[in-house]
């Protein structure tokens, strides 16, 4: 049976889902401000289901880590010679988007912008415990975890049911290779993920509602803050990019921008680098003038690895909730954060809102607590769309670096 029944007629289930995502969000967002308000106090009660997000969403980031970086390194299909070089440019790449990012936290210091920090979901949910927390307690915290000696029968159940739901999708598909029980595994992850996904905006208008009922308005001016260090330091990346492409490449910044339009847009309004990958590379191969080679390249490959929003995000996240917190990082675990940010920047699969999954594993890295990622949620939406346009530019701009200094035609000419 599908759930929902595919015969019912068309109601509000079916509506919602037809929705847009951000506009889900956004109503979550209106609705949760109006209900923080009238309930004051009371609605602290209502960050339950943002618990209940976070902790599915700590389950799901290892795994999904793993299964992404073991994938890109058995599918990738590298012509000879050209990985170290692809290596050294999607590494130094990425740095300098974790260096930016964490140069503008520090300088801006967003999380410090009000005394009063939003308040820990946790905190609140300890203060109203029932059934319904009870629950919560047996959503498993990691994949493997209920299958170990203690491990509840319940939290074994609930994996049961999300994983037998999420194979059924995929049951029929022929397993010849390891290849492809690779794709199987991730695959099963990426269903699940996307029920996480449908859910945002029920945990976004409690945790909204929680917020502005028990510290007010005020408490939103920090994450104002980090909205506005986060676009900035995703501007500098581009420039960065826009930088190497002038002096690495023949093609011209202006040329490669007009050209990729296309892409760029299409990134910013799926908020998926994998959906416009297919854009990216027509826009390079075709609009932009580069080699097919180095389209290819960098729009598929690059895609894979390469997120240099997602880790300059994910590394500015870990700073903005420290300083919200008032904890001081020391160096080994600011180079922690690097680390991490790298690691699970290969891991955002690519699509909506997977950097708020593979986030947790940054914070359970350097100790800070997951509760608060719930805050971002509110804005993600938003900071989504923009790390997602510059992991696509980070695409293109390995594609016009690989390309080198000298024009495909050129080439030709020299050779006729
Ligand atoms: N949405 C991003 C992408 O598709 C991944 C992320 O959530 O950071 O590239």
């Amino acid at each position: 049976m599908q759930f929902p029944p595919t015969d019912a007629p068309p109601g509000l289930w079916a509506r919602w889902l037809a929705t847009p995502l951000y506009l889900r969000i956004l109503g979550a967002l209106v609705l949760g401000l109006l209900t923080g308000v009238v309930l004051g106090e009371q609605a602290g009660a209502l960050a339950m289901p943002a618990k209940l997000m976070l902790r599915m969403l700590s389950a799901l980031a290892p795994p999904l880590i793993l299964f992404a970086i073991v994938r890109a390194l058995v599918m990738a299909e590298l012509p000879a010679g050209t990985a170290p070089r692809l290596a050294k440019l999607l590494l130094l790449n990425t740095t300098v988007a974790i260096a930016i990012g964490l140069l503008v936290a520090n300088l801006l210091q967003p999380g410090t912008w009000h005394e009063v920090g939003p308040t820990p979901p946790a905190a609140v949910a300890r203060n109203a415990p029932g059934p319904l927390e009870q629950f919560v307690d047996n959503i498993p915290r990691s994949l493997l975890g209920p299958l170990t000696d203690n491990g509840s029968v319940v939290s074994v159940i609930i994996l049961a049911i999300a994983f037998g739901i999420a194979l059924r999708h995929l049951r029929d598909r022929p397993l010849r290779t390891v290849r492809d029980a690779i794709d199987v595994g991730f695959d099963a992850l990426i269903v699940i993920l996307r029920w996480v996904i449908e859910i945002i905006p029920f945990g976004i208008f409690g945790i909204i509602a929680s917020i502005v009922g028990t510290k007010g308005f005020a408490a939103f001016i920090p994450l104002g803050g980090f909205v506005v260090a986060v676009v900035l330091a995703l501007l500098l990346q581009a420039g960065w990019y826009l930088v190497r492409i002038r002096f690495g490449s023949w093609v011209r910044p202006g040329q490669v921008l007009r050209g990729t339009r296309d892409a760029l847009v299409m990134a910013f309004s799926t908020a998926s680098s994998t959906a416009t990958m297919p854009v990216t590379y027509a826009c390079l191969r075709d609009k932009v003038g580069l080699r097919e080679r180095s389209a290819s390249l960098g729009a598929l490959v690059g895609a894979n690895f390469n997120n240099d929003g997602t880790a300059l995000y994910e590394a500015m996240a870990a700073l903005f909730i420290a300083q919200v917190l008032g904890m001081e990082l020391s160096l080994t675990q600011q180079l922690l954060v690097v680390v991490t940010s790298m690691a699970a920047s290969v891991g955002a699969a690519g699509i909506p809102e997977a950097g708020l999954v593979t986030m947790t594993m940054v914070f359970m890295a350097v100790g800070l607590p997951v509760e608060y990622i719930a805050v971002l949620f509110s804005v993600d939406w938003f900071l989504d769309r923009c790390r997602t346009t510059i992991n696509v530019m980070g695409d293109i701009n390995v594609s016009a670096l690989l390309d080198g200094r000298q024009r495909r035609d050129e080439l030709l000419e020299k050779a006729g």
